[in-house]
């Protein structure tokens, strides 16, 4: 007779606490927990990156713990993993959390059709947005394009989020001893040795989201509203990478913040979090969002083939400082500051007139926190062909910026070590410094430390004269 189970399909919520599925499953009995890593139904671009894989590696191997090693893992096609489990167990029940990916809601479409056509009931719920797309939308039933209204008139005048919830008081786990596979045999770490040093500084587990929320909460939260913009400063949360992979819900963020009073800092870092919710808002409502330029009239841009000049851009070796720390930085720690990513996003878009996509695909490889909706939100507003985008004719200037939000050049020095001994002065523009200073420094162009893969005046130039001309062709 076969043992009757409910199961928990766990996604991108790797954790116990506030999971509304998990609570449900343990009040109907015995409970299989499990994961299935699903490379068959992504379109190839959007399977998990390289870096993305090595914190689902260490976050499958703590949930695991979490679970009392109950979490039994597959690999492949979801349906056929549900069809074997109907054939060894009494399924009572599956639960899970909604995503909103493409592809993933036609996928979960599938299974749960597949399910019930078996005769086994499917309850999902939101464990992880703040408001599900299809809550929010404008008088006219249409959906937002514009963040402040969407945030302001839309979410924060509509039913506050969920309240969060503690893990279940009794759960029942049991594992599926003999098909499960181990979490090495998924083979998501990578043969390079590359990922020890990434993953090194991070907590991977529930338990590292909320120490991390708690050291915000005292230390950077109270300078959030200025200090967000400086990269040498520790006042960002650094929570995406959790928020991206469940181990904490924006939920629990949210009114953890909220605790801490109305101030412009935690009303600003709620706005943050709101810009996650309009990523999802637009992901849902446009879900060619990923490939395809918002606005149409962009399809027509002269972006350029330049291979070698994209290298130097993944690299960190374009001889444009501030941009080649923020390369690194990623590369070395899967993370980049948001106004680092802004600025080597302008660099590649703007000055080197390459396709927002080319840098959309690196970030997805390299960051933890690489979230379809963030991401490919993120680099149609620095391109400028988004909803609600940066104006195409926002260029950021690489040397002001470094010189503005890197000032003593502590980040900046962090990552392009071979400019240690440069002076403030020239540390952002190298290039214009005297040959004197840059031999006391130790450095020689071309050789220590790449010459400028562009000039950052021409460039800018024939950037604005070729979004000019788009915004002429549209005119016509
Ligand atoms: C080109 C580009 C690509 C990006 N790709 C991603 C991505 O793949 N995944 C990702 O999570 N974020 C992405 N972002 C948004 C942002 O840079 C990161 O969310 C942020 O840097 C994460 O650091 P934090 O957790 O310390 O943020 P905090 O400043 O502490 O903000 C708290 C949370 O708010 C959300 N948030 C903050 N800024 C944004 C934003 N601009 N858009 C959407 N949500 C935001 C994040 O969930 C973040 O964890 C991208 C931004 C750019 C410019």
């Amino acid at each position: 007779m076969p043992q009757a189970v409910s199961i928990v399909w766990f996604r991108q919520d790797l954790r116990i606490t506030d999971h509304p599925a998990l609570v449900a499953a343990s009040n109907n009995g015995r409970v299989l927990p499990c994961f299935i890593l699903d490379d068959v139904n992504p379109p190839k671009q959007q399977q998990h990156g390289a870096a993305s894989r090595v914190w689902l590696h260490h976050s499958l191997t703590a949930l695991n713990q979490d679970l009392d090693n109950c979490l039994s893992c597959y690999a492949g096609d979801p349906i056929r993993v549900f069809a074997q489990l109907a054939e060894r167990y009494d399924i009572q029940h599956v639960y899970w959390h909604r995503c909103y990916e493409p592809w993933r809601i036609q996928r979960d479409q599938a299974v749960k059709k597949f399910l019930q056509d078996l005769g086994i009931p499917v309850t999902s719920f939101n464990g992880s947005l703040l408001w599900e797309p299809w809550t929010i939308q404008k008088k006219d039933g249409t959906p937002y394009r514009v963040f402040t209204p969407f945030y302001k008139k839309g979410c924060l005048t509509a039913e506050p989020p969920r309240q969060p919830i503690p893990a279940p008081k009794a759960l029942h786990c049991i594992k599926d001893p003999e098909h499960s596979q181990s979490i090495t045999s998924l083979n998501l770490l990578p043969a390079q040795t590359w990922q020890q040093s990434l993953a090194e500084p991070w907590q991977i587990d529930e338990a590292g989201a909320q120490i991390r929320l708690t050291q915000f909460i005292q230390q950077g939260l109270p300078f959030y509203k200025e200090g967000r913009n400086v990269p040498a400063k520790p006042y960002i949360s650094r929570l995406s990478s959790y928020l991206r992979w469940g181990q904490l819900s924006p939920n629990q963020i949210w009114y953890r913040i909220q605790a801490q009073g109305d101030t412009p800092d935690t009303q600003h870092f709620c706005s943050e979090l709101g810009w996650r919710e309009f990523s999802y808002h637009l992901l849902f409502h446009f879900p060619t969002l990923p490939n395809t330029n918002l606005q149409a009239k962009f399809n027509a841009f002269p972006w350029q083939q330049q291979p070698t000049q994209l290298r130097a851009w993944q690299q960190g070796r374009t001889g444009i400082p501030i941009v080649d720390a923020g390369m690194r930085e990623l590369w070395q720690t899967g993370f980049m500051h948001n106004r680092v990513r802004m600025i080597v996003g302008s660099f590649l878009v703007k000055n080197l007139l390459l396709d927002w996509r080319h840098g959309e695909h690196w970030f997805w490889d390299c960051l933890f926190d690489a979230d379809l909706a963030n991401n490919s939100a993120s680099w149609q507003w620095v391109a400028g062909c988004g909803a609600d985008a940066a104006p195409y004719f926002r260029i950021f200037n690489p040397v002001t910026q470094g010189q503005k939000f890197d000032p003593h050049g502590t980040y900046t020095r962090r990552y392009v070590p071979e400019l240690k001994n440069v002076p403030d002065k020239y540390l952002f523009n190298p290039w214009e410094a005297p040959s004197l200073l840059l031999q006391e420094a130790g450095v020689l162009l071309g050789k220590h430390y790449p010459k400028p893969i562009v000039d950052l005046k021409t460039s800018r130039e024939a950037a604005l004269s070729a979004f000019a001309s788009l915004k002429q062709g549209s005119a016509s």
